[in-house]
């Protein structure tokens, strides 16, 4: 098999977010700048993504972050790795927030990955979670709608590619999936918003694990942490600058 690698791509970045919208009822007033991000994995048969990241800044500080630094748009950053989006066979789709999904219309040739619950509840969600998915009962129009006859929708864990596992891990929201890579160095979960940070996962005594405030479902986020002890070596988050101290991964 040949080698599997994880490659970060930097959309933008939020300055002054308060950390407590990413750790459970802790850090509030902290203020720190997170990054939105999409993964490329290298090495595989085909070319694959997880997640399309965010809209231009316009559009993000229109509906959603007050400031938004270094954007680059997505075909730019592929282009980067020596990618272009007609490449692309593979975009996993963690979940439907507009900041994940923005670009799937970018990937004509692809399979978008998503899971059924997932869109069950993107179509109708609580209202407190209505502008994450930017969703019609706010009369807006989902991002994902643009690309939707390329969604393939499956239901549970699946190997996508040797090497390469989708597990379902439910929580932040009912059909949150992430991405575990076999690496030489040990299996990588791609954890996006499952852990926006690496301290979601590093925890804080006596915490073993700190949830996102964003969720649907606590009993299923601490099972989806346990599942994720079991199967993977280290977790890449899905709003941490710190992803980009690395290149690469592993
Ligand atoms: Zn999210």
């Amino acid at each position: 098999m040949t080698t599997l690698s994880i490659w970060p791509i930097k959309m933008g970045v939020a300055p002054d977010s308060d950390k407590s919208g990413l750790t459970h009822g802790m850090n509030q007033g902290v203020k720190i700048d997170t990054a939105v991000i999409v993964y490329v994995i290298k090495g595989a048969k085909e070319n694959i993504i997880v997640d399309t990241g965010m809209g231009d800044p316009a559009w993000s500080e229109k509906y959603h972050h007050r400031k938004l630094l270094q954007y680059q748009d997505l075909a730019g950053g592929l282009g980067k790795l020596g990618l272009h989006p007609d490449d692309i066979d593979i975009v996993i789709c963690t979940h439907l927030h507009w900041d994940h999904c923005f670009n799937n219309d970018l990937f004509k040739k692809a399979r978008i990955i998503v899971q059924k619950d997932e869109i069950r509840y993107a179509i109708d969600p609580l209202p407190m979670h209505a502008l994450f998915y930017e969703s019609q009962l706010i009369k807006m129009r989902p991002p994902w709608l643009k690309a939707i006859e390329n969604i393939e929708l499956i239901e549970g864990d699946m190997e996508i590619s040797p090497g390469i596992d989708i597990v379902k891990i439910p929580g932040h929201t009912p059909g949150f999936q992430g991405v575990n890579v076999k690496t030489e160095k040990g299996h990588y979960l791609i954890a996006s918003d499952f852990c926006p940070l690496f301290e979601n996962w590093e925890g804080s005594p006596p915490l073993k694990h700190i949830v996102s405030p964003i969720h649907v479902n606590l009993e299923d986020y601490y099972r989806s942490f346990e599942k994720v002890e079991k199967i993977a070596d280290f977790v890449l988050p899905g709003h941490d600058e710190k992803v980009f101290d690395k290149e690469y991964y592993p």
